[in-house]
């Protein structure tokens, strides 16, 4: 990536080509008329566009700013997404969720007193309102509503509003957290709506806001890591109501909330895609475009370590774990839909086209297969490689035990299940953005209508059609009651490096560069049509830092492998199943490329037809890709049914040759994404299947790992929560013990173990006492020493012993009293 890139460069518009032409419009009026195109990497923001509300003076001016929603009709693919959200879970949750039952709700009641008093309600009140605005429902609006009235019925003198318990919710101080996600409901209310009553309500809370102490912005676990939500607002608000005030708390919250102005310190995926970008968001305030760049950075840290593979997502399930980096690990769709809207926040402050790219990406790669194909029911976890969605438990491969990766709508997957509700609304929302110089720019690309002012104030109305990202060609037609002009800007994607671009049918000759804007000013008549066209090449990716497998893309598309899925129903009801989906057809190939332009073995193939209105299945995927292919025998799914890891490539195989389709990658529930690539040469890897562990327990949690003792991770305290852990929990006060076994005898003289220790959040402890003992035959015999045992936390406790020769050793611990325990490292020295 251009390192310029990490500072906006707003300052000074950056043309790097201009072409102009004569036009004559399509219709009758034959004066030729002249269109000016630039490439541009920023959006100018000298000029102010009275329109639309915009960024006050002291924030920094917005080059992008966001219609009023209902501006925007979303068509094609992506309206039928939300008809299918209208139509299966979200639209119907109350029926199903027990969190948005209405009557006796803590949020519905005018006294805040009731059931469901926390974040369930407004995370589905978030999407569904607005999925109700860009649809036009108004069945849906007029149920959201329903929800509004009584929340803006139900505030308190003092401006507390909502659920009462609320207020004492974290061992006596607010709980913040569920209000930041209400706020934004009434955002985007007051947007559809204009109701004279959400501006002073929303002042009457932030008033009370105002009057905590500094310390509750850092109070919480999920408020402190989100409060940035809430700067947001504020400044949201503020553009509206010009008070001062509301910027004074914004930056009480920023200099008290969880810092991430200098890295990421918290490594819970939800709480990552959403709070990385709160620098970004304080920028407009602070003005220091090195916030900018630490939300870039922060993206960058997180991608680097956890997000080596396609689909533009990271591994957090629940949190990102070290060691756990393989693209087996999943992404909560919490995180999909939070980091989706943190790109298009993003894209909104800075201008820069990535963050588009990267809405994108998720938009089509990792959220449709996040969801049933009829958005009926959800997982909780979308992994780049995942061949198997059956309900058992996957931890500790996962961190989460229980039921991930199968299909719901029922309450085991209670956050997404409401959050779930915003990712596509939220998308339609932001596919087209105002510019300071009264012009409109296409930010995210689908079919849609726009009409918006533009220009000398008129309305201006643009007709978007396109199959994109199944095609590379869109058109924007324009229709106005009289000759505008206006700046229209059009975003060039990193990923391509030629769009070209007609007006009216004549070629524009335009040197474009990718990730840029087309900036192309006309004076533009009825009928006039830009047609642009983003060509898109077939690109093989590879990921050194996971063993160097290959991705396929084209375009904004990731591709996987087409596996013939099996849906088996095990749960719900006949209108709400829940269902599991197994591999049909195998797996486990690695690609058979060349070393020297991989990207010519693969042979692209176009459905016939017209693509259709839900493109995310195997079945009706509009592209797929021809490949060759080696089955790899011993590439197995594990004993819980999780995708065995990948192992170097180039990998051996002996299989024979075949032909396999892959598919894009949304449209694929069941996928293999990165692939190991098949070779023959010296460094090819036999691929061996793991070999059975060599260590084991006398009881293991299910959500921890035996291997956590050996897998040469280094504890920073006997509390350290960023590592794999072995736990006896939920054993106490018993006699334990864990056991490494050598396959043959070693001569071993030391051993060295660091207890976890979870005083202060958990029950285990070191232990009361511990011996060490070796395998003598078939008996167990203690090891000669004068060393004490020590059981001292936050360090190695180390004993020398007289030299034994032994196939295994064993660690014997009596657990303290009413305690559990646990291993964070056991270290082995031979003699
Ligand atoms: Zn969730």
């Amino acid at each position: 990536m251009n390192a310029a890139r990490l500072l906006p460069l707003r300052s000074s518009l950056l043309a790097f080509a201009a072409a102009s032409l004569w036009l004559t419009a399509p219709a009758a009026d034959p004066s030729p008329r002249a269109v000016d195109v630039r490439v541009v990497e920023a959006i100018p923001t000298a000029q102010t566009n009275g329109f639309f509300v915009a960024n006050k003076p002291p924030l920094q001016p917005s080059p992008l700013l966001k219609l009023p929603i209902g501006s925007i009709v979303p068509r094609g693919w992506l309206r039928h997404q939300l008809e299918l959200e209208a139509d299966g879970m979200i639209g119907h949750l109350p029926e199903i969720s027990k969190w948005c039952k209405f009557e006796g709700n803590a949020w519905s009641s005018p006294e805040g007193r009731g059931h469901s008093a926390w974040e369930e309600l407004p995370y589905w009140l978030k999407g569904y309102g607005d999925l109700g605005y860009v649809l036009g429902d108004k069945k849906i609006i007029s149920e959201a509503r329903k929800w509004i009235d009584a929340v803006l019925a139900s505030q308190e003198a003092d401006g507390w509003f909502g659920p009462r318990e609320l207020k004492t919710g974290l061992k006596g101080k607010p709980d913040l957290w569920p209000h930041m996600v209400m706020c934004n409901v009434l955002q985007s209310f007051y947007e559809y709506s204009g109701d004279p009553r959400v501006l002073p309500f929303l002042s009457r809370y932030f008033q009370w806001l105002s009057t905590q102490p500094d310390e509750n912005f850092g109070a919480g676990y999920w408020p402190k890591t989100r409060f940035g939500d809430n700067i947001e607002t504020l400044f949201w608000l503020y553009n509206r109501s010009g008070e001062t005030r509301w910027l004074d708390l914004a930056k009480r919250i920023h200099e008290h909330m969880q810092d991430w102005t200098t890295g990421v310190h918290d490594w819970h995926n939800v709480n990552i895609a959403q709070g990385f970008r709160e620098p970004g968001i304080y920028f407009q305030l602070s003005r220091d475009p090195r916030l900018l760049g630490a939300a870039e950075h922060n993206h960058q840290t997180v991608l680097d370590l956890y997000g080596q593979f396609p689909g533009g997502g990271f591994g957090g399930d629940e949190n990102c774990r070290p060691g756990y980096t393989d693209p087996r690990q999943g992404f909560e769709t919490c995180g999909i839909v939070e980091f989706m809207h943190s790109f298009e926040l993003l894209t909104r402050v800075s201008a820069n086209p990535l963050w588009a790219d990267r809405c994108e990406e998720l938009a089509f790669n990792s959220l449709p297969a996040a969801l049933t194909p009829n958005l009926k029911a959800l997982h909780y976890l979308t992994c780049a490689n995942q061949v198997q969605l059956d309900r058992s438990n996957k931890a500790p491969g996962i961190q989460n035990s229980g039921t991930m990766f199968s299909y719901s709508p029922l309450e085991v997957y209670r956050c997404c299940q409401h959050n779930v509700s915003h990712g596509w609304p939220f998308y339609a929302e932001e596919l087209w953005l105002a510019t300071p110089d009264r012009g409109l720019c296409a930010s995210l690309y689908s079919a849609s209508d726009v009409t918006a002012r533009a220009g000398d104030g008129s309305l201006v109305r643009i007709s978007e059609k396109t199959d994109y990202p199944f095609s590379e060609t869109i058109s924007f037609q324009i229709s106005v009651d009289h000759p505008v002009s206006f700046p229209l800007y059009l975003r060039v994607p990193q990923w391509c490096e030629n769009p070209s671009l007609q007006i009216n049918s004549r070629p524009v000759p335009v040197q474009g560069r990718p990730a840029t804007y087309l900036a192309v000013s006309c004076t533009w008549q009825k009928g006039d049509i830009a047609t642009l066209q983003l060509p898109m090449k077939t690109a093989v990716r590879k990921w050194p830092k996971n063993n160097n497998a290959v991705s396929v893309h084209y375009g904004p598309l990731a591709f996987s492998l087409k596996i013939k899925e099996r849906w088996s129903r095990y749960g719900g009801t006949d209108l709400w199943p829940e269902s599991e989906v197994f591999p049909d057809s195998p797996w486990n190939y690695g690609l058979v490329l060349p070393d020297q332009n991989p990207e010519a073995a693969l042979r692209l193939v176009r459905r016939a037809g017209a693509v259709v209105a839900q493109p995310f299945t195997p079945e009706s995927a509009p592209l797929e890709f021809r490949v060759q292919g080696k089955k790899i025998p011993a590439w197995k799914s594990d004993a819980r049914g999780m995708v065995g890891k990948l192992q170097p490539s180039p990998a051996k195989s002996g299989e024979p040759v075949e032909t396999i389709t892959l598919v894009p990658m949304g449209a694929a529930r069941l996928r293999i994404s990165s692939f190991p690539v098949i070779g023959s040469g010296d460094n090819a890897h036999e691929w061996t299947e793991p070999r059975p562990t060599s260590v084991s327990a006398s009881h293991c949690f299910e959500s921890d790992t035996v291997e956590a003792m050996i897998d040469g991770l280094e504890p920073r305290s006997s509390n350290d929560h960023n590592l794999p852990r072995f736990t006896w929990w939920d054993h106490r006060g018993t006699h334990e013990w864990v056991q490494r076994d050598f396959g043959k005898a070693r001569k071993v003289s030391s051993t060295a173990v660091y207890w976890f220790d979870d005083t202060g959040s958990g029950n285990c402890r070191v232990p009361q006492s511990w011996r060490l003992v070796y395998r003598d035959g078939d008996t167990w015999k203690p090891v000669e020493t004068d060393s004490p045992f020590n059981t001292q936390p936050n360090t190695y406790n180390q004993v020398r012993f007289k030299p034994v020769e032994t196939t295994a050793l064993r660690i014997e611990a009596m657990l303290q009293p009413d305690f559990s325990g646990g291993i964070l490292e056991w270290k082995i020295e031979d003699l």
